[in-house]
């Protein structure tokens, strides 16, 4: 019988920290893909030698943070290491890191599946490091943009708990979520100030063995992490079939193939020569700190979840709604604005969001939008109130989607209030009964589902002005009275 393989997936994620300034200096943080480059630069983090470094409290303080939220012990006595390797981006020679003594280590990540299933996943350690410069291949001309050098890095670091490319994805989200949540990092991806290694290998299913692993560089995006992981999984599986050996490798993704390409084969840890950085003194994190930090973390995605499911939410919606932090905050928001929860789930992830995505717009831009929670609150209440129906309020959300403006107005602009005017709604229902006798015979012969496509025509005649109630009961009265006459 041929064997079957499952993945081997150990995720090594890298995190810019938000701070204002760098991890080692002053020099500013800023947005490298739109700051002029080598603007934001200094001694420290251009390498210049003789310099000294000194550790940016605040990037120890997200260190912390982002540690709690992934259940990690945070270590009271931390040192800084240097990694030694040369490369153009990094003018000193070595990157400060942590080495043996990790900032944060044995948490784990409870990640959600599709199937609605939970699991858990070890978080190995996380560690503050800097980031590289950037490097710009133009023509034959390599260019170089220190910026980025020196800001804060946190790398995150997983157990190989993870068996295929879906609960890579699933892994990937819930820890973008935490980093959003715990506020130390944006999560923009396109951005690079979120990046994903994958550790990946196979091994027949039901055995405990590691067997050699590829690691595939920098990804940026979630989808081409799933992408890469699968496309892994399905090699290393196919060469052990036919009997063939993995090479330990460094790869990347190459998104015109849809295939790795090796990059380099790996170096190991001995490489880097990592010793005690003699620059900076051994950090000590007093427990008290740590103590105050915990009290201050903000609600985490789970916690968040199980409080939308108690206020009567499923736990698809719940689910859904805590994914982008954005999107939790402007549902609170229409919240507070004095709609009904459920209610307010129903439009957001099916009206709302069908409208961003017919628009091309991400769900976590959804404070950008022209739809204000309060006018999302607004329009489920005139609905409740019976002023309109669901249908105008579809049409006032299209309009207020492209145009803004409030629900009330909309009302008044396109003449939707609903009238409850029982000749009006007579006069459609026998227009409609007469234009489609075939449908009235199939209702008459015990089709009931017919009702819902006749409801739509007298609801269409009442251009969005019919109490819906007031319509489905006048329909029901008259479709019945006339099956009862034949
Ligand atoms: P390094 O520091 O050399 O990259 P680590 O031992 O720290 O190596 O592991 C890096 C990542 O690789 C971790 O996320 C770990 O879970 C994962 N990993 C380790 N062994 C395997 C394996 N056999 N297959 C897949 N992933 C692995
Ligand atoms: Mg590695
Ligand atoms: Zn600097």
């Amino acid at each position: 019988m041929a064997t079957t393989f499952e993945g081997v997936i150990g995720l090594e994620v890298h995190a810019e920290l938000l701070t204002t300034s760098k991890m080692f200096c002053g020099c500013a943080v800023v947005d490298s893909t739109t700051a002029a480059p080598n603007m934001h630069v200094c001694p420290i983090c251009l390498g210049m030698p003789g310099v000294l470094p000194v550790i940016n409290r605040a990037a120890v303080e997200y260190a912390i943070r982002v540690g709690l939220a992934l259940n990690c012990e945070i270590a009271p006595y931390n040192v800084f290491a240097r990694k030694s390797y040369f490369y153009p981006d990094q003018p000193k020679g070595f990157q400060i890191s942590q080495y043996e003594l990790p900032l944060a280590k044995n948490g784990y990540l409870m990640i959600d599946l599709p199937d609605g299933s939970t699991k858990r996943i070890g978080i190995r350690r996380a560690h503050l490091e800097e980031d590289t410069g950037k490097l710009m291949h133009i023509g034959n001309s390599s260019l170089v943009d220190f910026n980025r050098s020196g800001v804060p890095l946190l790398e995150i670091v997983s157990e190989p708990d993870i068996r295929t490319a879906d609960e890579a994805e699933a892994y990937a989200r819930k820890l973008r979520a935490l980093l959003i949540y715990s506020g130390a990092n944006t999560g923009d991806m396109s951005k690079g100030v979120l990046r994903m290694e994958p550790n990946i290998s196979v091994r027949p299913v039901g055995s405990d063995e590691f067997r050699t692993r590829v690691e595939v560089k920098n990804l940026n995006s979630i989808k081409v992490l799933q992408k890469a992981s699968a496309f892994e999984i399905a090699r290393h599986a196919k060469v052990y079939e036919q009997g063939g050996t993995i090479k330990q490798a460094t790869l990347g993704w190459d998104e015109m193939r849809q295939q790795t390409v090796v990059q380099r084969e790996k170096e190991s840890a001995s490489d880097y020569r990592y010793f005690p950085e003699p620059d900076l003194p051994p950090l000590h994190i007093s427990r008290e700190w740590v103590e105050e930090i915990r009290q201050q973390l903000p609600e985490m995605p789970d916690a968040k979840r199980d409080r939308f499911l108690s206020m009567g939410l499923s736990r698809y919606e719940a689910s859904v709604l805590v994914t982008e932090r954005s999107v939790a905050d402007w549902f609170e928001q229409v919240l507070a604005a004095g709609a009904e929860p459920k209610k307010t789930a129903n439009w957001l992830l099916n009206e709302v969001f069908a409208r961003m995505n017919k628009a091309g717009l991400d769900q976590d831009v959804i404070g950008t939008i022209k739809v204000t929670p309060a006018a999302l609150a607004a329009l489920i209440k005139l609905v409740d109130a019976g002023t309109i129906n669901n249908n105008a309020a579809k049409t006032i959300l299209d309009n207020i989607f492209e145009q803004g403006g409030e629900p009330a107005e909309w009302v008044k602009e396109l003449g939707l209030e609903q009238t409850r005017d029982v000749s009006a709604v007579e006069a459609a229902v026998a227009k409609v009964m007469s234009d489609n006798p075939k449908d009235v015979d199939r209702f008459c012969a015990g089709e009931e589902k017919v009702v819902r496509f006749l409801m739509g025509l007298v609801m269409r005649e009442g251009k969005g002005k019919f109490p819906a109630d007031l319509a489905q009961q006048v329909l029901t009265e008259k479709l019945t009275a006339l099956c009862g006459s034949k």
